[in-house]
């Protein structure tokens, strides 16, 4: 289903916004026209940053600070771009964590963190989000997977578990939510250039950048412009699917 309104009044709400995939979402979307409203959890400037960017791009832009993983900040972030814009086309779950190490070394304090922020976070953003796009009767959700999600990683478990859940997630949403136009889809990143991943030494990213088909690490631009194809309308039979990008990592 078509929305009502023309591409220049449409609205997306990108959690994690202010750094690294979701900056990146943010200005493709701001590119095509999206009015844009960056979610962040503390990282201010950053957020207020990405926001001026959009706005350069010719878009309306709102910083929000929301942490995902608190449902009352979660429903007030989603009413106030929903006030602010009248609607809420897109949604892209991109605030996440990494706590790395083996599982025996791994706190239980550390699961539920990642788990809390990754999974519960992305389940609480789209639940706020589906009662304005099923009343909307259009609506593109979108959610950062990874392909660790997919194949699992030594040394990741918890962060696996909140990836391969986000999966579940995207794929019951789709179902639920197909017959009100709208598509729940996952996009699962391989190892892109981050301030996640900005910990591995050079030495680790050329090795890692060796062994994926592509021989390079990916960017974050490289994900955003999955994202955007997922957002548009030209996705519109598209749900409940999980598209790597990851220079073949996972095949
Ligand atoms: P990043 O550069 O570390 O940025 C993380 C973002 O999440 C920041 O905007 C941060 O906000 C926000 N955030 C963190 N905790 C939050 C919370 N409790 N509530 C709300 N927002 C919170 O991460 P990235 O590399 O862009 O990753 C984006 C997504 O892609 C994540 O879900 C990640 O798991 C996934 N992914 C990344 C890679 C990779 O290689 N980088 C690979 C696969 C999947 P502040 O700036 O305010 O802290």
């Amino acid at each position: 289903m078509k929305p009502s309104t023309p591409i220049t009044q449409r609205t997306a709400l990108v959690t994690g916004g202010s750094r690294g995939i979701g900056k990146a979402v943010c200005l493709a979307l701001a590119g095509q026209g999206f009015n844009i409203a960056v979610g962040f959890a503390g990282n201010a400037g950053a957020a207020d940053d990405t926001a001026a960017a959009c706005k350069a791009k010719g878009v309306e832009a709102i910083a929000l600070q929301a942490d995902v993983r608190d449902e009352a900040a979660v429903k007030t972030m989603v009413h106030t771009v929903n006030d602010t814009f009248g609607r809420i086309d897109v949604l892209v779950c991109s605030a996440g964590i990494a706590k790395d190490g083996l599982i025996m070394r791994t706190s239980e304090a550390d699961f539920d963190s990642v788990t809390a922020i990754n999974l519960k976070g992305t389940f609480l953003c789209i639940k706020a989000v589906s009662k304005i796009m099923m009343k909307q009767r259009y609506g593109r959700i979108i959610a950062l997977s990874s392909v660790v999600g997919l194949r699992g990683n030594a040394g990741q478990t918890s962060y696996a578990a909140s990836k391969a859940g986000v999966v579940g997630i995207i794929k019951s949403v789709a179902k639920e939510l197909a017959t009100r136009g709208i598509t729940a889809n996952a996009v699962a990143p391989g190892f892109i250039e981050t301030d996640m991943t900005a910990a591995l030494s050079p030495a680790q990213k050329e090795a890692a950048a060796s062994a994926i088909p592509i021989p390079r690490l990916g960017r974050p631009e490289d994900v955003a412009s999955a994202v955007a194809f997922l957002a548009g309308e030209s996705a519109g039979y598209t749900t409940g699917q999980v598209l790597s990008v990851d220079g073949g990592m996972a095949i």
